[in-house]
This record gives structure tokens, C-alpha cells and sequence, in this order.
């Protein structure tokens, strides 16, 4: 049976984002933005929390860790090269490594830049990617601790899965996104498209997430450094796609 997936805000604008595995009745919390909304969450579906996966040590990723491992046994896992700013990690993988969880696996993919420990966790065999604050919808991380070389190649890492895989990140900002991604790209209309789209989730009250690889591809400027569009923007024709991601992401620091 698929995974069960339960994305419900946490903090202000952070995600809490739980995946149930029906099978075997194993549940992983993707980060721990809030122990207690995780709680009251976990209380509300009747799901026993067995996991905790970290994408990354910031304070509004992995604030829950120790509450929530003390309350319920859970198991942390994260990256190695993080493991000295994971609270109570358990298991530590490395890129590529996979862990089981249940009727599927995720494997830990490095995807650095937006801090040097951050990862994605690839859920197999549903193809779902939890990419914590590497990638969001129409947009990416900032660089707080890496280079736009480094960043620029985990978002071609993201690039290479599956067009089908679906992206849940660590927060809600499509809609402020959509608006820097139309300013440098205002002629592509699937993007338009699904600004509109996003303008009427908003509106609704409803999540933008998740999305599919496919989707962000056509429209997130900052998969699409090739385009002629962003390019003319930036002034940047003949420049190297790592440049023009990196000018994307200084100008988004100031937008
Ligand atoms: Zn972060």
C-alpha cells in the first residue's frame, strides 16, 4: 500500500510533514519544527511516531528531537557530516544510503549549499522527496553555508530523479516565490499557470504542496538557470549556469 502522508503547518510558516506507513504501522516525522503540534497531529490520526528523519540542524528543523524521542522511542536518523548538530541522532547516513522504513526506504541524498549538512531523503517506491529547505516550490534555500557551485550541483542532483517524484519542503513560501520567479521569467507560462494556481490555494486556505519534479522544472527559476528569458534578465547569455543561479539567488536575498 502507499505511504500516508500528512502535511500540516507548524511555528509560522514551517511544515510538519508525517508519513505513515499503513503496512506496517511505522510513522516518520520529517524533521520536528514543533513537538507538541507533531503530538497533537500523531493523537489526531492515531499514528505512533517510530521515526524522526533530520533534513538539517536548524532551530526550527529539529527543535522536537529530544522531546519527541523522549515521549515516544523514536529513532533519529541524519546525516554523518551532521551529526554533531542533530540532537539525539541514532543513525548516521551517508550520501546514497539507504534506511528501511517499513514497506519502502528513504535514501539520504548530500544536497549542500543551503547549509553543508543538509540532505533530501528520496522515499522509494512512491518517489516522494523530502527536500527540508534545499529546494521549495518555485524557489530555494539561501546559501547560508554554501557556494553557489555547491548548491547549483544538489539542485541538478534534485534534477536528475524521476519527472514524476513529488517534493514536500520545510515551508510555505510558493506564493512569495511565485511573485520573484515571475519578475525574472515573466514570459513562461507554465509558471503563470501555476502562480494562478497558487494565488487560489492561498486564497483557499489550502497547502501548495506537494509538487511534482516535472512541474518545478517548468517553472522554479532556480532549476532553470539555462533559460534565455532569465538569462537576458541578468545580463548573463554568455555566463555558466552556477553563475546565473548564484546572481537568482543574491537578487532573491533583497526581493
Ligand atoms: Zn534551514
Amino acid at each position: 500500500m502507499p505511504m500516508e502522508i500528512s502535511l500540516f503547518r507548524c511555528r509560522t510558516d514551517n511544515f510538519g510533514l508525517l508519513v505513515h506507513d499503513p503496512d506496517s504501522g511505522l510513522t516518520a516525522s520529517i524533521d520536528s519544527p514543533d513537538g507538541e503540534t507533531i503530538c497533537a497531529e500523531l493523537d489526531r490520526l492515531n499514528w505512533k511516531l517510530s521515526h524522526i528523519f533530520n533534513t538539517h540542524h536548524h532551530y526550527d528543523h529539529v527543535p522536537g528531537n529530544e522531546m519527541l524521542k523522549q515521549r515516544t522511542g523514536c529513532l533519529i536518523v541524519g546525516s554523518k557530516k551532521d551529526a554533531c548538530r542533530i540532537p539525539g541522532i541514532d543513525v548516521q547516513l551517508q550520501d546514497g544510503e539507504s534506511f528501511p522504513f517499513g514497506s519502502g526506504t528513504l535514501t539520504l541524498l548530500e544536497t549542500p549549499g543551503h547549509t553543508l549538512g543538509s540532505v533530501c531523503y528520496f522515499l522509494q517506491p512512491d518517489k516522494i522527496l523530502f527536500t527540508g529547505d534545499t529546494l521549495f516550490s518555485l524557489g530555494c534555500g539561501r546559501m547560508f553555508e554554501g557556494t553557489k557551485e555547491v548548491m547549483w550541483q544538489s539542485m541538478q542532483k534534485i534534477m536528475a530523479l524521476p519527472d514524476e517524484t513529488q517534493i514536500y519542503c520545510g515551508h510555505e513560501y510558493t506564493l512569495s516565490n511565485a511573485e520573484f520567479a515571475l519578475e525574472i521569467e515573466p514570459g513562461n507560462r507554465a509558471l503563470q499557470k501555476r502562480a494562478e494556481e497558487v494565488r487560489q490555494l492561498c486564497r483557499e486556505g489550502r497547502h501548495t504542496l506537494p509538487v511534482s519534479l516535472a512541474l518545478e522544472k517548468a517553472t522554479n527559476p532556480f532549476l532553470r538557470p539555462h533559460s534565455a528569458e532569465i538569462q537576458k534578465y541578468f545580463g548573463l547569455e554568455d555566463a555558466g549556469e552556477a553563475d546565473i543561479f548564484g546572481a537568482m539567488r543574491e537578487l532573491k536575498n533583497s526581493f
